[in-house]
C-alpha cells in the first residue's frame, strides 16, 4: 500500500498559480484567498519559496492551507482521515505531473517514496 511522505527538492505545490487552480474560492475562505492570491509571485511560484533549495522559508509559519494534515483536509475538501493518505498522493501526483511533467525526476522519486 502507497503511503503519503512529502519529498524533498520538490514544491510542486508551491506553484501557486491562480490559473491552474479554479476552485481555490470553494475551499478557502475569503481572508484565505488573499492571502493565498497575496503570496502569488514570479512565473507563479509562492514568494516564500526558495527556487534554490526548493524549500518554503517559512516553513513553521506557513499558512493552513498549506499542511497536509487531518483537520485542515477535512474542513477545507471534506475528506475523512481514513481517505486523507490517497487523496494527498492524488495531489501530490496532479501537482508534480503539471509543474514538472508526468515523466519528470520529481514524479519517479515521488512514486518511488510513496511505494505507488
Ligand atoms: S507536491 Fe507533494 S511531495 Fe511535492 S513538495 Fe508538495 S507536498 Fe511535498
Ligand atoms: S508558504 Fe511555504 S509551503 Fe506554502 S506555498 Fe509558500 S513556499 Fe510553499
Amino acid at each position: 500500500m502507497a503511503t503519503w511522505q512529502c519529498i524533498k527538492q520538490c514544491g510542486a505545490c508551491c506553484h501557486l498559480d491562480p490559473a491552474d487552480r479554479p476552485d481555490l474560492e470553494e475551499y478557502l475562505s475569503p481572508e484565505e484567498l488573499g492571502l493565498y492570491l497575496s503570496m502569488v509571485g514570479d512565473g507563479g511560484w509562492c514568494v516564500n519559496f526558495d527556487q534554490t533549495t526548493r524549500e518554503c522559508t517559512i516553513y513553521e509559519h506557513r499558512p493552513r492551507f498549506c499542511r497536509v494534515e487531518v483537520e485542515t483536509f477535512q474542513d477545507m475538501f471534506g475528506i475523512e482521515p481514513e481517505e486523507l493518505n490517497d487523496f494527498a498522493i492524488d495531489c501530490c501526483r496532479q501537482q508534480i505531473e503539471a509543474v514538472y511533467g508526468d515523466r519528470s525526476l520529481e514524479i519517479i522519486r515521488f512514486d518511488q517514496a510513496v511505494g505507488f
